[in-house]
């Protein structure tokens, strides 16, 4: 568009507008993968079943046995703002049951990349509906057989963003992202089959049929699920704080790595990092871990709903207490008390 007479102010079109927002919702490979698996698991799958090309710069596969979508509900997923999981504001302030509530993930994923959904309702029987959508736009909707649930194919991410697909890192970089994430939502669903397959090899695949030890076993390998005890703290036996509760598994000091990667935190169920709850981690561990050594820990953190904000940035997964000082207080008692009763920790001395 050429400027109004008398001003250099011009009005962006619509795709230059789409494609600026999916650069600040898909980051990279692993932001789409999120989205997706968060998909499934609102749609109450039982396995999610992920495919990775090219550390995901190629091809993204999620499969998923979730309720699924006839085809007026399909046309209408893709379209910008259009969710079925909120109406409106006053539902996020009682608290979203769901991962996702911003109705712009598939949107914005499909206006970056070329994209397939294949997808059935469960108590639909007959043909589900396969619809292509490539740079924003549908090019098809056509009837298909396909297998109860959704399948989206995610190809080429960022092939009309040249700018953003230069800014990808090696296979290896984007893989290890993707990885992390997946990783994430098996270990906080042990109860669903998540599975994550790269470059035709499978990294990891979960039963769906166990518990948190069993996801770990699956997703970490036997000798670090050995060395994990569990924490199981409530509010009431922890100091003063926000905290309700405090459950999941920790490694014994000895089964450590050098990376923050293995601490999997969550609060109310969703995957987030905070500062508190590390310090809080690494300090009841104390000096039984070397510099910049890591356990293992996945830990479950439930505060009100009120008292954290589930609104955050899609992209961000920090999140900050109204009291960081009480969180690290309560999250490092937790785990202090753990290692104490499995014997894992030298005494020390009283803090005041
Ligand atoms: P949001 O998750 O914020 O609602 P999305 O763009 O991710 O927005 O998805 C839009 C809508 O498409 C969802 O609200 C849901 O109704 C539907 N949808 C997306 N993925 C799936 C899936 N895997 N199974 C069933 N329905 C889905
Ligand atoms: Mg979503």
């Amino acid at each position: 568009d050429s400027p109004p007479d008398g001003t250099e102010i011009r009005q962006l079109d619509e795709d230059t507008v789409a494609r600026i927002a999916a650069g600040e919702v898909v980051e990279r490979p692993a932001s789409a993968v999120k989205e997706l698996v968060e998909n499934s698991l609102d749609a109450g799958a039982s396995s999610v079943d992920v495919t990775i090309e090219s550390g995901g710069t190629e091809l993204i596969r999620v499969a998923d046995d979730g309720r699924g979508m006839a085809e007026a509900d399909l046309r209408a997923a893709v379209r910008q703002h259009t969710t079925s999981k909120i109406e409106g504001l006053e539902d996020l302030e009682s608290g979203v049951a769901t991962l996702g509530f911003r109705g712009e993930a598939l949107h914005t994923i499909g206006s970056v990349s070329k994209l397939n959904i294949r997808s059935r309702p469960r108590d639909a029987d007959g043909a589900g509906t396969e619809l292509v959508y490539e740079g924003g736009d549908v090019v098809s909707v056509e009837p298909t057989g396909c297998p109860a649930g959704t399948t989206v194919e995610v190809e080429d991410l960022f092939y009309n963003t040249p700018a953003r697909r230069k800014f990808l890192k090696t296979t290896a970089t984007e893989f290890a992202h993707v990885n992390r994430v997946v990783t994430r939502y098996a270990l906080a669903n042990p109860d669903v089959a998540v599975s994550l397959t790269h470059d035709g090899r499978e990294v990891f695949s979960t039963t769906g049929q166990g518990d948190l030890q069993a996801a770990v076993l699956s997703v970490y390998g036997r000798e670090v699920a050995a060395a994990m005890i569990p924490v199981e703290a409530d509010g009431d036996e922890l100091p003063v704080g926000p905290l309700e509760s405090v459950t999941g598994l920790v490694s014994h000091p000895e089964t450590n790595r050098s990376s923050r990667e293995y601490l999997a935190t969550y609060v109310n169920g969703r995957a987030v990092t905070a500062d508190a709850v590390r310090e809080g981690i690494m300090g009841a561990y104390g000096t039984q871990l070397g510099g910049d050594r890591y356990p293992f820990v996945v830990l479950f953190l439930d505060v009100p709903g009120d008292a954290v904000d589930v609104n955050v940035h899609p992209r961000k997964r920090e999140v900050r207490f109204d009291d960081d000082d009480a969180v690290r207080r309560q999250v490092d008692a937790a785990v202090e008390r753990a290692l104490l009763e499995h014997g894992l920790l030298r005494s020390r001395a009283p803090r005041g």
